[in-house]
């Protein structure tokens, strides 16, 4: 217990007995520096006694801090996201997601062995002060997969990794560049083509009325492809700005159908007549709006007139489905559509035979701003087709609450 006495400590029994030998010295008396003598000592053996204590507790506080303990892992464990603590260059902890993305076995491995990936090896392996950037990491995971990492010191020799999943933010980033150079470049087409004619029109070609009312005929097609095209890019910006705005109106569908296979009754070379609706009589009202739902109907006759063989039956159904939904289904003999394409009709500008769409008049936006609607409308869109019979397309939407009309 003496040995947990510091010089301080001792220097102050010297005192506390020098005193007690005065004492005595003037009093004459032994008893009196006795007691405080006594007193002086039990006092320094308490003092001792403490320092050891608080010892005792600051190394006990150094350990936790050493090994990170079941708090940490808890808090951690609690992040979505994969978190990595690391002692040096070796995983410490690593939280649930960290273990699903790299492996229950994670834990106390080299990190440069964990994660394997020769970005994060190079990036990790020499311990850094602060926040260093973030670096980006591809096909972890999965080969598409992409993370921002980053890796921050937090005192000792500990950094704490973290791992964000930006494969869709890529994704997204990816198809908006793409969207705005493809929309450039079909905008861009018509119009290369306007420039040439005017510019030949304006050379010599305008003195010839023949030739000057055929070039002028193109000038006017292309510029109707440009407007048709602005339009529909016009549509889809709309519909995607009110995207989280739920439609409300009650829309009379049999009515709606009624109106658009009327409008286009005289489009693509008279394919009106072959159109043939049914529609069930008293089609419950569905939730939506009404231009829209428009809109959607233009889209998929007007694809079955265009890409359907004359002389062949389009057929438009309305019916009441299971769950308070109303089932509308185009449905066409055309030439119908080759398997691998179907995922991928409703991306913007994808088209099967780009050359066909364009003579066609198509701008490639039609079934993207189908999708689009149908999202907004929480229905639901299936598109069917069988090269050589035909093509149906399916749209689920949603019926007014118990309200019915008679078609
Ligand atoms: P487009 O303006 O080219 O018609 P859409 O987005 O409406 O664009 O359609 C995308 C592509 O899907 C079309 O280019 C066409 O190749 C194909 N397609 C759409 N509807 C039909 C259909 N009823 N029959 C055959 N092919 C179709």
């Amino acid at each position: 217990m003496l040995d947990g006495i510091t010089p301080r400590g001792w220097l102050a029994a010297g005192i506390v007995a020098v005193t007690a030998a005065v004492t005595w010295a003037l009093a004459g008396d032994w008893q009196v520096p006795l007691v405080a003598l006594a007193g002086g000592l039990v006092a320094l053996l308490a003092a001792s006694q403490m320092r050891e204590e608080r010892e005792a507790e600051a190394a006990a506080r150094a350990r936790d801090a050493a090994v990170p303990g079941p708090a940490i892992e808890v808090a951690i464990d609690a992040i979505l996201e994969p978190v990595l603590l690391l002692e040096g260059t070796r995983v410490a902890l690593a939280n649930r997601a960290a273990r699903t993305l790299f492996g229950d076995h994670v834990a106390g491995e080299d990190v440069r062995t964990a994660i394997r990936h020769p970005a994060a090896a190079t990036h990790l392996s020499q311990p850094r002060d602060g926040e260093p950037p973030p670096i980006e990491l591809v096909g972890l995971g999965g080969l598409n997969q992409r993370w921002e990492m980053r890796a921050n010191a937090i005192g000792g020799n500990r950094r704490l990794v973290h791992l964000l999943d930006r494969t869709d933010a890529h994704a997204a980033e990816k198809m908006r560049v793409d969207f705005v150079a493809n929309a450039s470049h079909e905008l861009r087409t018509p119009l290369a083509s306007i420039l040439g004619y005017v510019e030949t029109l304006a050379d010599e070609a305008g003195d010839d009325a023949e030739i000057r009312a055929r070039f002028l005929r193109i000038v006017f097609d292309e510029a109707q492809r440009m407007d048709r095209l602005v339009g529909d890019l016009m549509s889809l910006s709309r519909i995607e700005a009110d995207k989280f705005r739920q439609p409300s109106d009650s829309i009379d569908l049999a009515r709606l159908i009624h109106d658009v296979a009327t409008a286009l009754a005289g489009a693509h070379d008279g394919r009106g007549q072959d159109i043939s609706l049914h529609v069930t009589p008293g089609l419950p009202v569905v939730t939506g709006d009404a231009v829209q739902l428009s809109q959607l109907l233009h889209n998929l006759i007007g694809n079955a007139m265009k890409y359907g063989r004359p002389g062949t039956p389009i057929r438009v159904e309305a019916a009441p489905a299971a769950g308070n939904m109303v089932r509308l289904v185009v449905a066409d003999r055309g030439e119908g559509i080759p398997p691998e394409h179907l995922p991928r009709l409703t991306e913007r500008f994808y088209r099967v035979d780009a050359g066909r769409s364009r003579s066609l008049g198509g701008t490639g936006l039609g079934l993207a701003i189908v999708k689009h609607i149908v999202e907004r409308h929480r229905g639901r869109l299936d598109i069917a087709s069988t090269v050589g019979e035909g093509t149906r397309v399916t749209v689920m939407l949603r019926a007014a609450d118990a309200a019915v009309i008679s078609a």
